[in-house]
């Protein structure tokens, strides 16, 4: 099995993976860089060039590849600007000197770009470019990638991975353990925010504010099925993925912590996960994602986000409705993830409405722009 795990650069992670039964490839990033990267990576770490390249050798001595993450969705058009774009090829030539296996990318220009002046990269397609059609899978192939990773809502819609795997030759990966709301409606905004607070040339200069994670976090925490609907997918289920010719599987959550990213990969790589499933999901919390603002949030507040219960062994079978159910037009009229989640699901309900509570004072100190220390009735008078 085909499994590409994140890093959070902590060197024990690269022992542990290295012990596992399956062919496994490591993706990470520095925390800024010129291109920038869709996701959140590990709080305070302060990784210099110099100690990724000793990672890498790290990794590549037991026998583990490295995917380099270059996946912001957007680059604000520094790719056409002479000095910037000198400073991308200056990047990129890094990268490819250290001896990085593959890059993953989202930005279609640096498919061609990466393709023509860098031929020993492999060119991963990231999640994030939302391939979800035979249409869009047949141009990005035509395009150059040599992988895809699909769009993690297609998950559970067989017929389309079916045709998309028809239709194509090129690897083939799907997310597994994403706790993402199913057809997120922050999502684009999400990756984009992520991009242009992580990259190093950019004009906020790692400042931001995680709006959409303290909404999807309230959302998730409103609808328990929620929790059912994400598209994470069951090692037991992975078989499922193999025969129709998906070829790798992803975990995702740079963010997470060298236990739990490596307790995820060997449940991936044993096709087995006794207890929690929330225990091996990509969980991902309001954090301070920003610098220099005085926002109350979650964390700060001192009131940790609440464990949820998933219990697995329950969720044995869960997968075969999906054969027949269409959840893009059915979902308004399907009950099947609420029901489910009265099943399997376990939560403490005091503790869900007291962070529920936190969640929205910090909405709300956004949505007024109190956090500007600006306030609508001062604008006014203002005028
Ligand atoms: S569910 Fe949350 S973390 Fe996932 S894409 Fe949406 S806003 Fe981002
Ligand atoms: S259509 Fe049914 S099975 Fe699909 S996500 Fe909605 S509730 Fe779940």
């Amino acid at each position: 099995m085909q499994l590409l795990v994140p890093t959070n650069w902590d060197p024990d992670l690269i022992t542990a993976l290295s012990r596992l039964d399956a062919d496994v490839q490591i993706y990470g990033v520095l925390p800024t860089s010129m291109i920038g990267s869709g996701g959140s990576g590990p709080d305070g770490v302060h990784m210099l060039e110099e100690q990724a390249e000793e990672y890498i050798a790290q990794a590549h001595a037991t026998g583990l590849t490295f995917d380099y993450v270059l996946n912001a969705p957007s680059m604000g058009n520094m790719e056409w600007e002479e000095s910037t774009h000198q400073e991308l090829l200056e990047h990129l030539d890094w990268i490819d000197s250290v001896g990085v296996d593959s890059v993953t990318v989202t930005i279609p220009y640096l498919v061609e770009l990466i393709k023509n002046q860098f031929p020993r990269l492999k060119v991963r397609l990231s999640t994030i470019a939302h391939v979800n059609t035979v249409a869009r899978a047949k141009l990005f192939e035509a395009l150059g990638v040599d992988s895809i990773t699909l769009d993690v809502n297609v998950n559970r819609d067989f017929a389309v991975l079916k045709a998309i795997r028809e239709a194509v030759t090129c690897e083939l990966t799907i997310l597994t353990n994403n706790l993402c709301l199913y057809q997120c409606p922050y999502e684009y905004y999400h990756h984009d925010s992520l991009g242009h607070a992580s990259q190093s040339c950019g004009a906020v200069n790692g400042r931001y504010v995680d709006y959409c994670v303290l909404r999807c976090t309230l959302d998730r925490l409103a609808d328990v099925a929620q929790t059912i609907r994400c598209r994470w997918v069951r090692p037991e289920d992975l078989h499922v993925y193999e025969d129709i010719g998906i070829d790798m599987f992803k975990t995702s959550g740079r963010a997470l912590s060298t236990e739990r990213i490596v307790k995820a990969a060997a449940a991936y790589a044993s096709r087995h996960h006794d207890g929690n499933l929330y225990d091996i999901l990509n969980v991902v919390v309001p954090k301070a994602g920003f610098v220099g603002f005085g926002l109350p949030n979650a964390r700060n507040s001192g009131i940790e986000p609440p464990r949820f219960h998933i219990d697995n062994r329950a969720l044995d079978g869960f997968l075969d409705f999906f054969t027949k159910q269409d959840c893009l037009s059915g979902c308004d009229r399907c009950d099947y993830c609420r029901q489910v989640a009265s099943r399997v699901v376990r939560f403490n309900e005091g503790k869900v409405d007291e962070y529920r509570g936190t969640l929205r004072a910090a909405l709300d100190t956004l949505s007024s722009s109190k956090m500007f220390k600006l306030r609508a009735g001062s604008r006014k008078q203002e005028r």
